[in-house]
């Protein structure tokens, strides 16, 4: 198991469930789908109790590169193609106001989690690229002249495509400072408590765990990479490796995406880099849920330091993977899968903002049965 630079530090856990408790909804899951899910139903009144089988946010949550971008791993152009212009212009303003939302979460509720909106950036490096990044634009972003991308970070791109209300954060604080959020509003949090398997009783389930068992009305399956251990959905674990440098004087900022987003890197207020990707350099392997370090990968993205332009010497302090949910078409899937079984999970390797939005809305969804996210792209249907 990795240690990732944003988990590398002091923490402790909550007490596991040891008896048998009862609730309205219990989810399953504590990385930010699961955290932002109990937040917002125990902020709309309702019971909740959230099973995590690890540490919250020790998971894909805890160990990504804490960037946040409006929009869908699946192209702008096609979602307007598939869905139409309404629903996808819907989708991409509702990431970029869910930026604005965790932002002012962090100031007003003093979630320390360095959230600087600085921007995110997507390079090309050849034309080809480049034609589909201007292909790709899409509402909330701006294309960037050779001159004005080279000046970011790449001297070699020939163009880029900037998310101006992009961010980037530490992405473990933030959801564990939600955690406590969600605390607060009554959500009760048991860490390592694995769920195990349920029985469908009468009116309601029987959730057994590691410890002790949970009675609930609803479950909501917020497991990512994991789901498939717990019910049978299209959604595989692929794993990504990311590193950090020591600290050194700050000259990136924003948050980039280069290599047709393969690659990614940013750098922490404190003077960190934070780069990971690389993935297309050996696919197969990282076809994997286990958590160890790819040497063919890590070695690459040794290397690719060596195109950003940092001054002064610096040293590798961390090398860390995690593990990613990814569906057949790279979108989430949203929505009840059997009778009070609900899933929100898939987010294919861009859940910051997105996991958080899909659990704001479907706690509304739950409890109002509409909300203003459509979820028809996301639906659970679509691959039976
Ligand atoms: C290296 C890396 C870099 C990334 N970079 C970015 C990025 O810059 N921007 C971005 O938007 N996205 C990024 N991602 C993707 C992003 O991290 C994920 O999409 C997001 O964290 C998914 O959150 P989640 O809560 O759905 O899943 P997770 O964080 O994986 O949480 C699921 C939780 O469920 C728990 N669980 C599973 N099974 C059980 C069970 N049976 N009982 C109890 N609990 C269980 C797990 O322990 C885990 O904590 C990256 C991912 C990786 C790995």
């Amino acid at each position: 198991m990795t240690l990732s630079y944003w988990l590398d530090r002091q923490y402790t856990p909550r007490e596991p469930l040891l008896d048998v408790v009862t609730t309205q909804y219990c989810i399953v899951g504590g990385g930010i789908t699961g955290v932002s899910l109990a937040y917002y139903l125990a902020k709309l009144g309702k019971h909740v109790i959230l099973l995590e089988a690890d540490e919250i946010a020790s998971k894909a949550s805890g160990r990504n590169g804490g960037l946040l971008v409006p929009g869908l791993e699946k192209r702008y152009d096609l979602c307007v193609q598939d869905y139409g212009r309404p629903v996808a212009h819907k989708i991409w303003q509702l990431t970029s106001q869910a930026i604005e939302i965790m932002k002012t979460l962090c100031e007003e509720e003093h979630i320390d989690a360095q959230f600087l909106q600085e921007g995110v950036i997507k390079y090309a490096m050849n034309q080809e690229e480049l034609n589909d990044l201007i292909t790709r634009h899409a509402p909330y972003s701006q294309l960037l002249t050779k001159e004005e991308a080279q000046k970011k970070s790449l001297r070699k791109c020939v163009g880029a495509l900037e998310y101006p209300k992009g961010a980037s954060y530490d992405p473990a604080t933030f959801v564990r400072g939600l955690a406590r959020l969600a605390e607060e509003e009554g959500a009760t949090l048991y860490e390592n408590a694995l769920v195990v398997d349920w029985i469908h009783q009468t009116d309601h389930y029987s959730i057994e765990t590691s410890g002790g068992v949970v009675h609930a009305q609803k479950i909501i399956l917020c497991t990512n990479a994991y789901t498939k251990e717990l019910i049978d959905l299209p959604i595989r674990p692929v794993r990504n490796q990311a590193l950090a440098t020591s600290s050194f004087k700050r000259t990136l900022t924003g948050g980039h995406y280069s290599a047709d987003g393969w690659m990614y890197f940013k750098q922490t207020p404190s003077g960190e880099v934070i780069l990971g990707g690389g993935r297309d350099k050996d696919k197969k392997t990282e076809e994997t849920d286990v958590d160890d370090l790819n040497p063919t990968i890590q070695g690459y993205l040794t290397n690719y330091l060596g195109n950003l332009p940092l001054s002064g010497a610096f040293a590798i302090t961390h090398r860390w993977a995690g593990i990613m949910g990814f569906t057949p078409d790279k979108l989430p899937i949203i929505g009840e899968v059997k009778k009070d079984i609900h899933v929100l999970a898939g987010f294919s390797g861009l859940g910051n903002a997105l996991g958080f939005l899909c659990a704001k809305e479907y706690a509304q969804k739950l409890i109002n049965g509409f909300c203003e996210l459509p979820l028809e792209p996301f639906s659970p249907k679509r691959f039976s």
